[in-house]
C-alpha cells in the first residue's frame, strides 16, 4: 500500500469508526459533545480534562494554512518563549514551522517581535511564577506597540486558574490557546489581528493526532520526534494527564517515514518524545506493536543515534529490552524515573511499582545493557515523606548507582490528588534533602566520569562550547558532554574523543585524528 493509500484507508477507517460511535451514543450525548464543551472555543475545564472515554484517537492528514492567511505575516517577525520539558520545545518548532508559512520570520529580540507566545510549563509552582513575571515585563511593550499580539499557551493555558487570572489581570494578552488548539494557530492569530477582545481557545479534549504540520526545527543535527502524546498514569502530584489529554500514538508509518526524511536531510541523532514512550501502541486496535517493535524497526534505519523519552517503569517489558540490547544506533542510556525509593510513597504517588520491582527492572537491563548509563528523576517532599522514606531515596539512588537526576521539591498542583493532602514537612527540611540527595548525585556523576579517563569515546558533535567559541562540544553516545579542541568542520560530525580531564558533570579531551589540548 502506497502513502497516499494508507492516508484514504485512515481516512475511511476514522470515518467508519465516527459513525458507529455516533450510532452507539444517545441523543444527549451528542448534544452535550457538539453544542456545547469540546468542540466551541472556550476556557479550560480540569473536571473535563481528567476524564477518560473509549473513544477512538481521530487521525487528521489535512492541516494547512488557509489561502488568506499564507503572507498574513510577510515583513513580520515572532518570538516564542519555550518554558518546560522537550515536549513543549518540539510543540515550539511546530508553531515556528506554522507561523514561517504564513510569511512571519523569527527573531530573538523582544522588541523586534510582531507575535510573541509564550510556551509554558505548568510542572511546578516556579515554573508558573517565571510566566506570570514574563507577562508582566511585557505590558510595557504592549503599550508601546498596540499592534504586538501576546499570546500564551502551553500547559498552563490548560489550567482553569491561569485563564481566569490572566482574564481578571492581565488584560494586554491577545490570545490563549490549549495544547489541543496548536494547529489552530492561522485562525487564532487572525482572530486576534482582527478582535478587540482577548481571544481564549482550550478544548478540555482528550486529543486528537494532527499529522502533517510545519516544523521549523532548531538544529540540524538533533531532531525530536513525537511518537506519542498525553498521559493515562495520573500520578497523584502531576497535572500532565489533565494538560496533555490521554495517551495516543502515532502510527508507526508516520514516524518511520518522519525519520527517514530526517536522515534525507542529514540529522544524526533522533530523540523520541511522549511523556510516557514506553505504553506507545497500547492504543492501537488493529495492531500488536509496541515501542520494542517500533525500536526495533527503527534499528534498522541509516540514522546514526536513536534515544527516547521518558520511560514509566511500569510499562517498560522485555521485548523492549531485548532490543535495546541490540545497540548499534539504540543508545546506552535509559532515562528511568524512579521518583522515590519508598514503596509507601510510590503507592501514595500512584506509580504502581515498588521500589523492589525497580530494582528488579534495573538489574534486568543491567544484564542485557551491561554499559548503560541509568538517569532518572526524583521528587523529595511529598506530603508528609518521612526522614526514613526519604533515605529509601538515598539508598535507592546508591543502589542503582544514577549517574544523573532530575531533582525536584514537590509542589502541590491544583487538580491533583495530592494537592488536597495536609502536609507536615516543613519546607526547611524539605530544602536539606534536596540538598543531600543533589550531593549524592554529584558524587556518583563525579564517580562516573572518572571511569572515562583515558578512553576514546565518540562524540557527536553540536557546535562551539558555550563558554568557548574554540572550543567544540558535544554528547558521548551514553549522553556525557564532552569538550574538545577540533576543527569546525568536526561539526555535525561523529569523531573519537579521548578523555583527558573528568568534571563533575562533562569530559575534556582531544580529538583523535587532531590531538589539540583544551585549557
Ligand atoms: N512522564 C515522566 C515520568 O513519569 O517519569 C515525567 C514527566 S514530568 C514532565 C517530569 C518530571 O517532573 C517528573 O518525572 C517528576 O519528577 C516531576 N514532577 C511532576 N510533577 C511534579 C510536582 N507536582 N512537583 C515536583 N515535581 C514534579
Ligand atoms: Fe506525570 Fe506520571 Fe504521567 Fe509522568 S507518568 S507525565 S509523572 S502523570
Amino acid at each position: 500500500m502506497n502513502e497516499q493509500q494508507r492516508k484514504q484507508q485512515a481516512q475511511i477507517r476514522s470515518e467508519e469508526a465516527n459513525i458507529e460511535r455516533i450510532k452507539n451514543t444517545s441523543s444527549e450525548e451528542l448534544i452535550a459533545k457538539y453544542f456545547h464543551a469540546d468542540y466551541e472555543p472556550q476556557s479550560p475545564d480540569i473536571k473535563k480534562a481528567r476524564k477518560r472515554r473509549k473513544e477512538d484517537i481521530q487521525f487528521h492528514y489535512d492541516f494547512s494554512i488557509p489561502e488568506d492567511m499564507q503572507r498574513i505575516g510577510e515583513g513580520k517577525k515572532f518570538l516564542i518563549r519555550t518554558y518546560g520539558c522537550q515536549m513543549n520545545e518540539h510543540d515550539t518548532e511546530v508553531m515556528a514551522g506554522i507561523l514561517s508559512e504564513m510569511g512571519y520570520e523569527s527573531t530573538n529580540v523582544t522588541e523586534e517581535a510582531d507575535i510573541i507566545l509564550l510556551n509554558t510549563c505548568a510542572i511546578r509552582e516556579n515554573a508558573e511564577n517565571k510566566v506570570f513575571g514574563e507577562i508582566g515585563h511585557l505590558k510595557p511593550l504592549k503599550l508601546e506597540k498596540p499592534d504586538l499580539i501576546i499570546g500564551v499557551c502551553g500547559c498552563m493555558s490548560q489550567e482553569e486558574s491561569v485563564v481566569d487570572r490572566i482574564l481578571k489581570k492581565h488584560q494586554h494578552i491577545d490570545l490563549i490557546f490549549g495544547t489541543h488548539n496548536i494547529h489552530r494557530l492561522p485562525h487564532l492569530v487572525k482572530e486576534a489581528m482582527f478582535g478587540k477582545e482577548m481571544i481564549v481557545e482550550v478544548w478540555s479534549k482528550e486529543g486528537d493526532i494532527i499529522e502533517n504540520l510545519p516544523k521549523a526545527r532548531k538544529g540540524k543535527i538533533k531532531a525530536w520526534v513525537n511518537i506519542m502524546y498525553g498521559c493515562d498514569k495520573f500520578c497523584t502530584y502531576c497535572i500532565v494527564p489533565m494538560t496533555r489529554g490521554k495517551e495516543r500514538s502515532r502510527r508507526p508509518q508516520d514516524i518511520i517515514q518522519e525519520i527517514r526524511h530526517l536522515v534525507a536531510q542529514g540529522y544524526k541523532e533522533v530523540t523520541l518524545l511522549g511523556q510516557n514512550v514506553n505504553a506507545y501502541g497500547k492504543d492501537f486496535e488493529d495492531i500488536e506493536y509496541g515501542l520494542g517493535d517500533l525500536m526495533n524497526d527503527i534499528h534498522k534505519i541509516d540514522i546514526p543515534r536513536v534515544r527516547f523519552t521518558t520511560s514509566h517503569p511500569r510499562d517498560f517489558d522485555d521485548r523492549l529490552i531485548e532490543v535495546l540490547a541490540q545497540g548499534g544506533n539504540l543508545l546506552d542510556h535509559i532515562h528511568l524515573p524512579v521518583q522515590s525509593g519508598s514503596s509507601e510513597i510510590l503507592k501514595k504517588m500512584n506509580r504502581k511499582y515498588t521500589r523492589e520491582e525497580y530494582l528488579e527492572l534495573v538489574r534486568k537491563i543491567r544484564e542485557a545493557m551491561p554499559h548503560a548509563t541509568l538517569t532518572t528523576d526524583i521528587i523529595v517532599g511529598f506530603p508528609n515523606e518521612t526522614e526514613e522514606q526519604f533515605e529509601e531515596t538515598m539508598t535507592l539512588v546508591e543502589e542503582v548507582g544514577f549517574e544523573a537526576a532530575y531533582t525536584f521539591i514537590y509542589s502541590p498542583r491544583e487538580g491533583t490528588p495530592a494537592a488536597r493532602k495536609k502536609d507536615d514537612v516543613p519546607e526547611e527540611v524539605k530544602k536539606q534533602r534536596l540538598y543531600r540527595l543533589n550531593e549524592l548525585v554529584n558524587k556518583q556523576s563525579a564517580e562516573s566520569m572518572k571511569s572515562y579517563q583515558g578512553e576514546i569515546v565518540k562524540v557527536l558533535v553540536e557546535g562551539e562550547s558555550k563558554k568557548d567559541p574554540d572550543v567544540l562540544a558535544g554528547y558521548t553516545e551514553r549522553n556525557k558532554l564532552v569538550n574538545f579542541k577540533g576543527p569546525k568542520t568536526a561539526i555535525g560530525q561523529i569523531v573519537e574523543v579521548e578523555i583527558t580531564e573528568t568534571k563533575t558533570w562533562s569530559l575534556n579531551g582531544v580529538m583523535v585524528e587532531n590531538r589539540v589540548e583544551v585549557k
